[in-house]
């Protein structure tokens, strides 16, 4: 195994203040999604900028830049960098988002990604410690684009609806209709849909009364569970 995490510089342009120069970790981790068919610079720029070794617990940050999910807590994950990847390349595909819903914050990685893609975040997460955490890593990494939510996402989050684009981050056997109502007329929605272990992920584009379906290929996601924790 390579070096582990460096401390980079934080430059405070832009609208945040992510790492102005990749560890040779976020390096890797870039080279490695590109050859598994990332294709959009703009998400590969936002992998290297955000530094994902904040986003895990101590014992773990010489495994950040795997290209795996790990453990966070509470029975749940930090999805792995392919996964985030090809749901950020999904939502920015062909349109420009303003405003983005994020269901499930856990880490706030994929959180951090979009704050670097998108003008203003929304993100919501039913366990608050986690939601707290999260909250706390992004403000010390200097985001000042993302609205946090504690509240189950299953009914996405009403007061800032509609959005541009909605992904969520858990598995669930069918789409909350609550979703797609709260879509702006051309917005666009990318969920794991499926039983557990055979899940994929679907971009629902909406087109006026309807809305149209595309299949991503196979995922596997932690359930999205009703309530709050
Ligand atoms: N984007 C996160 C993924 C975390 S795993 C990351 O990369 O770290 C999925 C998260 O969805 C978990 O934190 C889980 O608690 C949360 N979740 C599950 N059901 C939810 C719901 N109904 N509303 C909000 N969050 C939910």
């Amino acid at each position: 195994m390579g070096a582990g995490p460096v401390n980079v510089p934080r430059s405070p342009r832009g609208l945040s203040a992510s790492s102005a120069t990749p560890s040779s970790g976020q390096q890797r981790l870039v080279d490695e999604l590109r050859s598994q068919g990332v294709t959009d610079e703009r998400v590969l720029a936002a992998v290297a900028r955000v530094p994902r070794h904040e986003f895990v617990d101590d014992a773990l940050k010489n495994r950040a830049y795997e290209n795996n999910a790990l453990p966070i807590g509470h029975a749940q994950t930090i999805s792995q960098p392919l996964v985030v990847a090809m749901m950020t390349m999904a939502l920015l595909r062909g349109r420009k988002p303003q405003r983005v819903l994020e269901i499930g914050t856990g880490s706030g990685y994929q959180t951090a990604i979009l704050a670097e893609l998108v003008p203003t975040v929304f993100t919501v997460e039913r366990i608050k410690p986690l939601s707290e955490l999260a909250r706390r890593r992004l403000a010390g990494l200097h985001y000042r684009n993302v609205h946090f939510g504690y509240a189950d996402g299953i009914n996405g989050w009403l007061p800032y609806a509609p959005y541009d684009g909605i992904v969520v981050t858990a598995g669930t056997e069918t789409v909350p209709p609550a979703l797609i109502s709260q879509l702006s007329p051309s917005g666009r929605l990318v969920i794991p849909v499926g039983p557990q272990g055979a899940q994929s992920l679907r971009q629902i584009d909406r087109r006026g009364a309807g809305v149209r379906e595309q299949d991503l290929g196979r995922v596997s996601f932690v359930p999205l569970l009703p309530g709050k924790h």
